[in-house]
């Protein structure tokens, strides 16, 4: 086993990050290593990448972010349970604390005390990664690599497309970000009538034309959901809304745009300025749930079961880099006009 690896990590309290060697991780009581693959960047690392007010707060360097992975099983704790050497995982990025009344009750994913994967420990954007043998999950061959160092987006996606009963009903996203994107392609996989996304980047719609053909795209900027009501035919507004933008006019016209006892999954982060109606809220019963993260391990089954049944989101991936050229893969990011950006792993560090 290698002493040394290579490692994109966040050296100082400033923008950018810096490939270089640094130990390969030790194991801890019950830890796998995972010989990492093929990462994908998140809009997390983004924040950390570009070191903005979150991540100044947050981020403690040098660290190593990353949490959108998969990889190989290279080493093994002796109390680590349910793999053998060579087995393809991805993990779940949120380590709980297996003692709080939510951990007890298996909603590991309510758990106050989660510690985060690339963001509060080290992460992915490495040749190794050390996780709790818990959170690593088995990938099934026929799924590929791409699309599993995307698990932990398309986890969001699928937990919030499938909080509320999406079956022959009218969805209203509102964000074309790849996990918007991806939640369009799963509702539709699951049956509902008309889907609605809406962004301000037309980029992104174009994208999520590309990636979900039949729905409905709108760019808030040019169009109101007045002309996608009217255009799909659509009599009482939007049973089921996935608000993925954390923008403020989106999520307020999700809620003026609602059917009564329209259901609102709410991903995007927002600030505690944004103002919505809450007479519509309260007059038409409506019910608006927070998501965060992945229910453990629920989410992760039907994901994968999803995409053994014709589940697709490939066309979400626009990057495929050599993990060498990440800055070109941030660059991307930044540009806001990107899909998934995959780095692969696999031939740096052969040198050595
Ligand atoms: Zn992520
Ligand atoms: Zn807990």
């Amino acid at each position: 086993m290698k002493k040394e690896m290579y490692a994109l990590v966040k050296e100082t309290a400033a923008p950018g990050l810096t490939l270089k060697k640094i130990p390969v991780p030790k194991m801890g009581v019950g830890d796998v290593l995972i010989k990492i693959r093929k990462t994908a960047i998140c809009g997390t690392d983004m924040h950390i990448f570009n070191w903005d007010g979150w991540s100044s707060r947050t981020i403690r360097p040098p660290m190593t972010p990353g949490h959108e992975f998969v990889g190989e099983i290279a080493a093994m704790d002796k109390y680590a349970r349910g793999f053998d050497i060579g087995d393809i995982v991805s993990g779940e990025g949120h380590i709980v604390c297996k003692t709080c009344r939510n951990c007890m009750a298996g909603r590991r994913h309510l758990c106050k005390n989660t510690v985060g994967v690339g963001v509060n420990c080290d992460g992915a954007f490495a040749e190794y990664l050390c996780l709790p043998y818990e959170n690593a999950v088995k990938v099934s061959k026929d799924i590929p690599e791409d699309v599993a160092a995307c698990f932990d987006p398309l986890g969001n996606a699928v937990h919030t497309a499938l909080k509320f009963d999406v079956a022959g009903e009218d969805v209203l996203i509102t964000g074309a970000g790849p996990i918007g994107i991806m939640a369009a392609i799963i509702v539709r996989h699951c049956g509902c009538k008309h889907i609605v996304i809406t962004d301000v980047n037309d980029a992104r719609l174009e994208l999520a034309k590309k990636a979900a053909p039949d729905c409905y795209t709108l760019n808030a900027t040019r169009d109101t959901l007045n002309k996608a009501i009217k255009d799909l035919d659509m009599k009482e507004g939007f049973d089921v809304g996935l608000e993925m933008s954390g923008n403020q006019s989106a999520f307020a016209d999700m809620v003026d745009y609602m059917n009564s006892g329209g259901k609102i999954a709410l991903l995007g982060l927002h600030s505690e300025r944004t103002v919505i109606n809450w007479d519509h809220v309260v007059f038409n019963g409506l019910t608006i749930q927070g998501i965060y993260g992945r229910e453990m391990f629920e989410t992760w089954y039907k994901m994968m079961s999803m995409l053994q049944t014709g589940l697709d989101i490939a066309p979400v991936i626009t990057h495929r880099l050599d993990a060498r050229d990440y800055e070109q893969g941030f660059a991307a990011m930044n540009s806001g006009k990107s899909g998934k950006v995959i780095l692969d792993w696999s031939k740096i560090g052969e040198e050595a």
